[in-house]
């Protein structure tokens, strides 16, 4: 029988609806969803064993005829129990099964079957336990083979969908290639059809692992070609190049109050020497948390206003729209620059002013500046901490002066393994800040697993507000939540934390509250007017205290690496001595790896490549990246797998540069668009 691909599972034999509702847990609607439901491992059962030869401990296979078979239910635990006794031209050998009643009736004395299982000893004579059982065909499916296993979801076995998937192998033959044959020549590829089928049913682990690949590519070549795609877009667009006197670097250094880092230096240079072109800068710059991007950002800055432009600042919230304000404004008064912090309040005469260039430097939220902002001659856009910024948003900053593309250049702190971005993201400028200013002691971070530990952190706590240095609680919840009693709220902790600090000043912060309250309790922050902030995640991003010393993550676990990191980010911002105490009482196994991951490093990069190999890609990516986040294969730590799909995806725009013949990749790279790309 032939099904079509994008047929319901229905459609296939032996799928009925109470199948088709289990498969479609797993996310499977469609004929194509199930050939592209990858085994999640593959057992060994290829090599046949004489029964003499089983090895006691291991997975053996065996080829033996049924001599004799019974069945009784055990008393003991109301469980069938199956014995049967095999023979093949070495010896015979017990069988046992359990609960599995239909056996009796399925198995044929005097045929030949192929057993796979793990052999024990059992009253001192080796046997099987509930070995897989075939009928030894030419072509096994479950047993003599290389057998593929699958995720599962309840009521569904892996013996169901190898079935399933078996029917359709005349389907998956029927697959067009996505690739002409001069590419799959070149690169040395399997066909993809052939892949399909031999992802599941690999007749030697050679073929396997040429199927891998084959598909990896597959899942790679959508985003390489969104990569390429858009950066071919972004040179085709006209820019204006800024001029940078010989001794303005000289300049800005004189007027700061630190000596910038050698990486800060070299981030600058990049930077003017990307605005010095024609065509716009697109530059991601990358420093972890506290490498100190802001100032790196502000050297670029002042060099577009002196060329007589106007640069807009977009921060992801208020809070640190306000702090840029704060903290640049003094900077860029000195160089004569007007700069305007755009809110919900802004007046009509400010917008005035900026669409006829009297202000320079705008910084404010996207929504806000994007409302009503019509730049006269906006020739710089920088972007912090968002990594969903395309082309449209981009756009979307009115210059009245349209007839050029502003330069663009975006902080982040997202941490993701710098070996990616080499092989992904090559065609992208980046400069890195790879190390953190002079000074900085690295942070210490304890795991909270049990509240005897509570003494002890009052004792720091405590000394540190003595000593004026801020604290910040993280909880994960605005308020109890009914449904969840294992999470902690801000609200609650207020309560817990007044009763452990009966004379510390403390406040809340969260997400629900308006801005007004938020900056108010900023200010109050700065100004040594509070001791303890308890807070959401919204202090993941930016806040730049230089007094906090100590971060409490209340229930833990339920942040992801990345978040933590970047929370813990938020102390450890100056020379003092900084705490990050990271609670939870999970019992979980790669939970508890997860955040043991936190006390052994500080680093970012190599906290996302822990993060990386604990999730897998899915994971790690979903919510950043759409086209990564449906990875199912693709090994993301393999260079040469990355690289390769690079070159693919070059030579297939060489070819086709529209796409035209490529409509399966045409439909993906549309669809997964890379925002944060385009
Ligand atoms: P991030 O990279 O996390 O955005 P910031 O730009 O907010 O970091 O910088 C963190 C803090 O470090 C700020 O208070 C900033 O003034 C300070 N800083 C930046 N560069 C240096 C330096 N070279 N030496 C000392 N302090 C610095
Ligand atoms: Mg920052």
């Amino acid at each position: 029988m032939f099904s079509h691909l994008t047929d319901s599972i229905t459609n296939i034999p032996g799928i009925g609806p109470n199948t088709a509702q289990k498969l479609k847990k797993l996310g499977i609607y469609i004929v194509s969803d199930l050939i592209h439901y990858y085994p999640r491992g593959w057992d060994d059962f290829s090599n046949i064993v004489d029964i003499t030869s089983i090895v006691d401990g291991e997975k053996n296979t065996i080829k033996a005829e049924l001599i004799s078979i019974n069945q009784f239910i055990s008393p003991y635990k109301r469980m069938y129990i199956t014995n049967a006794l095999f023979k093949d031209d070495s010896g015979s050998l017990k069988v046992t099964w359990f609960n599995q009643p239909y056996l009796i009736k399925n198995l044929i004395k005097h045929e030949t079957y192929l057993l796979s299982g793990k052999a024990t000893k059992y009253q001192g004579q080796l046997a099987l336990n509930s070995p897989i059982t075939e009928l030894a065909d030419k072509s096994p499916v479950h047993s003599g083979r290389i057998v593929p296993i699958y995720p599962l979801t309840e009521g569904l076995t892996s013996r169901m969908l190898r079935k399933n998937i078996l029917h359709l192998t005349k389907t998956i033959k029927s697959i067009p290639d996505t690739l002409p044959d001069e590419l799959i020549k070149k690169y040395k590829l399997s066909p993809l059809s052939a892949s399909l089928v031999n992802i599941h049913f690999p007749a030697s682990f050679n073929i396997l692992e040429q199927s891998k690949l084959r598909l990896s590519l597959e899942e790679l070549a959508p985003i390489q070609l969104s990569i390429l795609l858009n950066k071919e877009v972004w040179d085709n667009h006209p820019g204006k190049a800024i001029k940078i006197p010989a001794n303005f670097l000289a300049n800005f250094k004189s007027d700061l109050k630190f000596e910038l880092t050698k990486t800060q230096l070299l981030a600058i240079k990049q930077i003017l020497g990307d605005l010095k072109q024609p065509h716009p800068m697109n530059r991601l710059l990358m420093g972890d948390v506290g490498s100190g991007k802001t100032i790196v950002a502000t050297a670029a800055i002042i060099a577009t206003v002196k060329n007589k432009y106007q640069v807009a600042l977009v921060a992801p919230t208020e809070i640190l729209a306000n702090q840029h304000y704060t903290n640049l404004k003094p900077l860029l008064d000195a160089w004569n620059i007007k700069s305007t912090l755009i809110t919900g309040k802004t007046k009509l005469n400010t917008w005035a002013e900026i669409s006829n260039q009297k202000i320079d430097v705008i910084i404010g939220t996207h929504a806000i500046i994007q409302k009503s902002a019509k730049f006269k001659n906006l020739n710089l856009i920088i972007i912090d901490e968002q990594h969903r910024f395309g082309v449209r948003q981009r756009q979307s900053l009115k210059n009245q002066n349209g007839d050029f593309t502003p330069h663009f250049l975006s902080l982040s702190a997202t941490p993701i393994p710098r070996t990616l971005f080499l092989g992904l993201l090559e065609d992208l400028n980046i400069s890195w800040l790879d190390s953190l200013p002079q000074g900085r002691l690295p942070i210490i971070t304890k795991l909270i697993s049990d509240k005897k530990q509570y003494p002890a952190i009052c004792k720091l706590i405590n000394k540190e507000i003595a000593l004026n240095h801020k604290v910040f609680i993280i909880a994960p919840l605005i308020t109890d939540s009914l449904t969840s009693t294992t999470k902690t709220s801000v609200e609650s902790e207020k309560f817990k934390m007044a009763k452990l600090f009966p004379n510390a000043r403390i406040a809340l912060l969260h997400g629900k509250m308006n801005s007004a309250d938020k900056l108010k309790i900023m200010d109050q922050l700065k100004n040594n007017e509070l001791d303890i902030l308890i807070a959401t995640s919204v202090i993941e991003v930016g806040i730049d205290i230089s007094t906090a010393s100590v971060i409490w993550i209340k229930n833990a676990e339920s942040f992801g690496l990345a978040s933590l990191h970047q929370m813990r980010g938020r102390v450890g911002r100056s020379n003092i001595q900084s705490f990050c105490l990271i609670e939870s009482n999970s019992q979980t196994p790669t939970t508890i790896e997860r955040l043991e991951a936190l006390t052994k490093t500080t680093n970012g990069e190599k906290l996302a490549k822990i993060d990386l190999k604990l999730r897998g890609p899915g994971a790690f990516f979903s919510g950043q990246q759409s086209g990564f986040s449906k990875l199912k294969l693709t090994d993301l730590t393999n260079i040469k797998l990355i690289k390769q799909s690079r070159s693919l995806a070059k030579d297939i725009l060489i070819l086709d540069p529209l796409l035209k013949q490529f409509s399966v990749f045409r439909e993906q790279v549309k669809t997964n668009y890379l925002t944060h790309l385009e």
